[in-house]
This record gives structure tokens, sequence and C-alpha cells, in this order.
């Protein structure tokens, strides 16, 4: 991998590959396809990779063993693992996802660090991958060339994608997100850097370090803390993270576009701290809030605006209410809680009588049902402002 790392290749979007540019793409091959037209084969066969399958197998076995052990180990074990679970949880959502992913804002060098850390602790593969995955599942969502494309169900867009070879449109389309950099980089940015030393530090953080703990400072059994702090706390947090790529893909409401399949749900935003208003992130993925004002359980969106209070994070990005209302008006499915009209006029009907522009009532109630901001601004007044405004 290191021979992708090169700084011209972090400065450029683009892959420095041999193959010249198509521009268009080759829409006589299937391979060539534009994102919307890839579509999904349901007749393709997918090959099982045993070892993964048999791995994740024997992973959730041993969860369940430590599912077992937290009702009988000390108490502090189960603290401390849930404590590790959710700072590692946090490494993905604010670091992996909304930082590296999207670049929904920037962050200085003591965030940057402690963020590939935590990422590092939750053991979701190297910082690199996890972005390159993740860029892909948003530019072919839901398709062939997506990584977990939900249309082939649940299982396969929770798990079964990673105990099975590849599609190859994803390998194909991969190879643009080969070279893809972290952007915005600047001296002594460490992430990549880390990325390749990703299994020796996830050994130390993800592994020795959360078993550590417990026995050192409340003498824990070796057993007890391999299977509650780092197994149970582990598998407990993937299926967390799956779930938005399956559960949030499937069942919920689609209030912003409902031609897309990621949906709200209050089930899978409550278990990944904020990430399951996923068809509002999908429409917004630029978004630091990946979630409309007022949604709950949009802890990573807090902490953000913690740092950038702090002072560690900055230009954090949001969508105007115009943009989001005009986009609920148009392409949502009428489940807004309160750009509900769509039903009752045709789009050029709202552009000729203005009811895309700002409502006063509207806002007035979109304002109270935004008790994030609402919150943010009693807390971290400056953010809270800072939260309303787009950013750019
Ligand atoms: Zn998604
Ligand atoms: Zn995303």
């Amino acid at each position: 991998m290191s021979q992708t790392m090169t700084a011209a290749d972090q400065k450029s979007p683009k892959p420095k590959s041999a193959a010249p540019e198509t521009k268009g793409g080759d829409r006589t091959s299937a391979l060539g396809k534009l994102p919307s037209d890839i579509g999904t084969d349901y007749s393709f066969k997918r090959k099982i990779v045993w070892k993964n399958a048999i791995g994740f197998l024997i992973l959730h076995l041993a969860a369940l063993y430590g599912q077992y052990l937290c009702f009988y180990c000390h108490k502090a074990t189960v603290l401390w693992a849930t404590v590790v679970a959710f700072i590692g949880a946090e490494g993905i959502t604010i670091g992996a996802h909304r930082l590296y992913s999207h670049k929904t804002f920037k962050a200085k060098f003591p965030l940057r660090l402690a963020l590939v850390i935590l990422q590092t602790m939750a053991g979701q593969n190297c910082l690199y991958i996890w972005v390159r995955d993740h860029r892909q599942h948003h530019k072919f969502s839901d398709t062939d060339a997506d990584p977990h494309n939900a249309h082939r169900g649940f299982f396969f867009s929770h798990i079964g994608w990673l105990m099975s070879r590849k599609h190859p449109a994803v390998i194909e389309k991969g190879k643009d997100y080969r070279y893809v950099g972290f952007g915005g980089r600047s001296a002594g940015d460490v992430p990549e850097e880390v990325s390749w030393y990703y299994k020796p530090l996830y050994t130390f953080f993800a592994i020795l370090l959360p078993i550590s703990i417990p026995i050192y400072f409340w003498n824990e059994t070796l057993t007890n803390a391999f299977f509650v702090a780092y197994i149970w706390r582990y598998i407990i947090a993937l299926n967390a993270t799956w779930c938005v790529n399956s559960y949030a893909h499937l069942w919920g409401t689609k209030p912003y576009d409902q031609f897309i399949l990621p949906v709200e749900s209050h089930f899978v935003a409550f278990i990944s701290v904020g990430e399951g208003w996923h068809n509002y992130h999908h429409a917004f993925p630029w978004d630091y809030r990946a979630a409309e004002l007022g949604s709950k359980y949009c802890f990573t969106t807090f902490m953000i605006d913690f740092f950038a209070y702090l002072g560690q994070a900055y230009d954090l990005k949001s969508a105007p209410y115009n943009l989001i209302k005009n986009k609920a008006l148009r392409t949502g499915d009428g489940s807004h809680f309160v750009f509900k009209n769509k039903k009752t006029k045709s789009p050029e009907d709202k552009l000729m009588d203005g009811s895309y522009l700002v409502d006063p009532e509207d806002e007035k109630a979109y304002n109270v049902g935004s008790s994030l901001v609402e919150r943010s601004k009693k807390i971290l007044p400056e953010v809270g402002q800072r939260a309303m405004t787009v950013q750019g």
C-alpha cells in the first residue's frame, strides 16, 4: 500500500492510473456506466470467502460468551468496555466518516491525531480503506459498484459483503479511489502514516490497551478482560456501525429523497451515536451534522460543536434552511416534520407561488423542532449560531 501514499497522490483526488481518462465514461460496457445506470445484477453469484465467514462466526460466538461473562465479571470491566466502544465509535463517526470521508469540517493536529487513534481502537480496518469504501458507497449507492449494496438484502449489506468476493464493478470502480487523498493535508498531518502501521497500532490500541486496564487497575482476570473488553466490545460496536449500511438503507422514512434507499431511523441513530439520519446524510453528505436540525441522538454532532468551541474543529459545513426545504418539497416522501405539503402542489406550482422560499410560519415550526441547535445555543453560544449558517 505504501507506494499509493505519495505526497503527490494525496494532493490529487484523481487516480494516477495509466488508463486514459474517459469523460462521461464508456456507457457501452457494464463497468463504464454512470453511477445511476449500474444497477444490481441479481443473477450474479458471489463466491464466499470461507476464511472470513468462519472468522466472523467464531468472533460472534466469542462475543456471546463475552455477553455471558458480563454478568459475572467486575462491573467496572463492563463499564470500561462500553467506554472503549463509545470512544472508538466517535473515532469512526467524527474521524473516519465526517472528517476524512466527507470533509465536512477541518480539524487541527491534536484532534486529528486523537481521532485516528480512536478510529484504530474501533478496529474497522485502517483509515485509508475505510474512507475509500465509504466514498465508493456514496458515489455508487446501492448498485453493484457499492461495496455493501443494500439491494442485495439485510444480511449482505450488514456483514455478508465482508465474507464474499467483491463484485467486479466494486473492484473496477474502486480503482478510482485507490489514490484518493485525504485532502487539506498540512504539515504535521498523521492519518495516512498511521494507516501504514495499522496492524501494530491495532494490536496495541484495540487489544492490549483495552484488556490491560481492567487487569491492572481492578485485578480483572485475563479471560474476562479479553472476552468483555475486547471481543464483546468489538463485535457490539461493529454491528452498530453495520446497521448504518443495512438497517438504515432498508427500514424508515425518506423525508428528503424518496428515490434512494437510505432512510431516517431512530433505532440506528441511537445505536450509532447519530449516524441513523441516513436519508438526510445521503442527500447532504457534506453537512457535518449528518442530520437535520432537531434530530435526536446526534451526540457526534454535539462533540464536533464542542471541539469547534475549543478551537480544534473549524470551517463546519451545514446545509441552509432553504436548500433543505426545497429538497424535502421536491423529492421527499412527505414525512418531513415541517415540509409535508409536497403532495398538495406540483413542483412547478411551488416554484410559481414561491412556496420554495422561506415561509415565516414554517421557519418558526422548524426552529421549535431544532432542539439540537437550541441546546447548542445555550451551551455553546457561538457554535449554535455557526450551525445555522453555511460555511461554504
Ligand atoms: Zn449509506
Ligand atoms: Zn457518509
